[in-house]
């Protein structure tokens, strides 16, 4: 498929060197969109300069939530080149949240080469100071206009870049974290392992409780037993234990991470052993009591690593690491920062440059 190119003639200004840029605030000149009609497939694809798009208000998108997205970044290389973060992982996981919400199918490897022209074009956008990158974000919608609750025959894909602040502007910091005990994200069965709007809306409320009582995040707990670590918010979790690191298997009702999936495998590289299972809340605050637990981090594409410093369930709090940063949680946002940003020779074929 060719993509058109249309590019704007009143580009915007960039946000100066000095703003904070912060998460997810500013926008680029321009947006990747392609169609799906039945019969017809996936068609189209288009480069447009950056604007709202029009909605038909019956567009079944916003009224059954038949919607996936994806998250990703592009990095500044000291040498000026950029580049992508296992791309090709992004878009098969869009299959499979595709996959699971009867959205077609989309062509992994042309929606890559895609975003790559996309970025390649709003490359001046891309900041440059440490930490700092482009954050990515693909998704697909539902636009039928028909009040009917079915599979839509009608959808965009639609693809947005902006460029974001370090996640933490003095480094990697410890957050606090609440146990949720009333609500629950997903169960198994459900959505819980795709990037899908509803699952957020689902967390919504716990979040913002937490938020008031002072809290950065929420630990999910299995929907069923209420005692098994599911994940944080919008990270996989991940425990070290005596010298075993532990993260909760994928059961349906978790999201595969990328980071996950670069710090199992960068982990078990470097020779730590790492282990994919069940593990319950009561064993991790009894792991504490035993002086065994050293370090609890969660890892997604938006902080990479956030290493935690407190956890709070059922009344009882406890501070990890002395309420720092853990060797492995360092070693960790160290190598793969390192890796995204062109600083450290990336041996695991892990970055796609454009
Ligand atoms: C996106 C996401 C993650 C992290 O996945 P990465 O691919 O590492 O960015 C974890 N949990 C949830 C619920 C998510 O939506």
């Amino acid at each position: 498929m060719e993509i058109q190119i249309t590019k704007t003639t009143t580009p915007k200004a960039k946000p100066g060197a000095d703003v904070k840029l912060g998460f997810g605030n500013y926008f680029t000149d321009h947006m990747l969109i392609m169609n799906y009609d039945e019969g017809e497939g996936w068609h189209d694809a288009r480069i447009v300069p950056y604007g709202p798009i029009a909605l038909d208000p019956a567009a079944m998108c916003l009224h059954y939530g038949q919607e996936v997205f994806e998250g990703m970044k592009a990095y500044k290389t000291p040498d000026g080149g950029v580049q992508l973060f296992r791309p090709e992982k992004n878009m098969e996981r869009l299959n499979v949240s595709n996959e699971r919400l009867c959205i077609p199918l989309i062509d992994e490897a042309f929606c890559v080469e895609a975003i790559k022209k996309l970025v390649d074009i709003d490359r001046d956008w891309i900041p440059e100071a440490p930490g700092t990158s482009l954050y990515i974000r693909p998704f697909i919608f539902a636009i039928d206009p028909h009040v009917g609750v079915h599979p839509a025959k009608h959808l965009m894909f639609v693809v947005i870049l902006s460029p974001v602040g370090a996640y933490y502007p003095q480094g990697i910091n410890p957050v606090d974290i609440y146990v949720e005990q009333k609500y629950v994200r997903a169960v198994k069965g459900g959505m819980g392992f795709t990037k899908t709007a509803g699952n957020y809306a689902a967390s919504l409320k716990a979040q913002d409780e937490a938020e008031k009582l002072g809290y950065t995040q929420v630990l999910w707990l299995d929907g069923v037993d209420r005692k098994y670590i599911e994940e944080v918010g919008t990270m996989n979790v991940f425990f070290k234990i005596g010298d075993e690191i532990i993260t909760p298997e994928l059961s349906g009702s978790i999201l595969s991470g990328i980071t996950r999936m670069s710090c199992i495998e960068l982990l078990k590289s470097k020779g730590y052993k790492v282990t994919e299972r069940k593990i319950s809340v009561q064993e991790l605050f009894d792991a504490h009591e035993n002086g065994e637990l050293k370090e609890a981090f969660g890892t997604g594409t938006a902080a990479v690593i956030s290493p935690i410093g407190t956890f709070e369930w059922n009344g009882k709090k406890i501070t990890v690491a002395d309420g720092g940063i853990g060797e492995v949680s360092q070693m960790l946002y160290d190598t793969i920062t390192g890796i995204q940003c062109g600083k450290i020779k990336d041996e695991y074929n892990w970055v796609q440059k454009i």
